[in-house]
């Protein structure tokens, strides 16, 4: 089977009603970076760190999966698909998506502090202060927050690596290392990129821009790989 990979970012969900974070209207419009997606900020006040994904938890509870996250189930019957996506929600999972790889944590995720191994499942929407792990430390969010390492990156290297396909959407490809995954991809491999605003990638061989949002490209990029 052929391998495809599919590289996901915010713009993915912007349509099941998820805010992107750079698009006017997102997130950073409202939040500083540093204050609520950065452990000094953590550090400084774990009330609106927490609060912050405490709203997030909660919007993902009335999103559902689109015509996106949907359309990319469908390639399953014909190739391997490895999803590599930068979202902490789980629209990927709840469409039915096999094999996700988030590279900046899971919302629905929370670990200790003392023990980056200690990761749990959150029952609900919130996390407080003083919700601790086994080890008697604070919950922080399970999110890879700016400046902090990036340990899925090694895997999502391999997997780009031995595409057979590479297809990128919704992501401004402004956040690194995610962004540099697209320059391991075989220069023979066929790449697609999926966004209303998409940039062109002057370096990158074989590529296909699609200038369209994620819910009516996706699909039809599918049917066409289906064919
Ligand atoms: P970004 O906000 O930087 O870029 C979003 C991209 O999506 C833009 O290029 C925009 O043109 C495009 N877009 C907007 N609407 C679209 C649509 N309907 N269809 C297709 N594309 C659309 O987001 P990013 O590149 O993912 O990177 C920023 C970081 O934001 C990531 O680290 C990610 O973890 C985090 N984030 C995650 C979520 C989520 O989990 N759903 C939401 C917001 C931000």
């Amino acid at each position: 089977m052929n391998k495809i990979v599919v590289l996901t970012g915010a713009g993915i969900s912007a349509e099941s009603g998820i805010k992107t974070f750079r698009d006017s209207g997102g997130l950073w419009e409202e939040h500083r970076i540093e204050d609520v997606a950065t452990f000094e900020g953590w550090q400084r006040n774990p009330k609106l760190v927490l609060t912050f994904y405490n709203e997030r938890r909660k919007q993902l509870l009335n999103a559902e999966p689109n015509a996106a996250h949907k359309a990319l189930v469908e390639l399953e019957s014909k190739y391997e698909v490895q999803i590599i996506t930068q979202n902490v929600d789980d629209l990927h999972e709840r469409a039915g998506s096999k094999n996700v790889l988030h590279l900046h944590g899971e919302l629905k995720k929370v670990r200790s502090t003392v023990d980056d191994n200690l990761v749990y499942e959150l029952e609900g929407w919130e996390l407080k202060q003083g919700d601790k792990c086994e080890k008697g430390s604070q919950l922080r969010p399970h999110i890879v927050w700016f400046g902090e390492a990036v340990p899925m990156i090694e895997p999502a290297i391999l997997f780009s690596q031995e595409a057979d396909i590479f297809i990128v959407i919704g992501t401004s490809l402004n956040v690194y290392p995610a962004a540099g995954l697209i320059a391991y991809v075989p220069t023979m491999s066929p790449k697609y990129l999926i966004d209303p605003n998409a940039k062109s990638l002057p370096n990158v061989k074989n590529l296909e821009i699609i200038e369209e949002k994620a819910g009516k490209g996706t699909p039809t990029l599918v049917k066409r790989l289906l064919l």
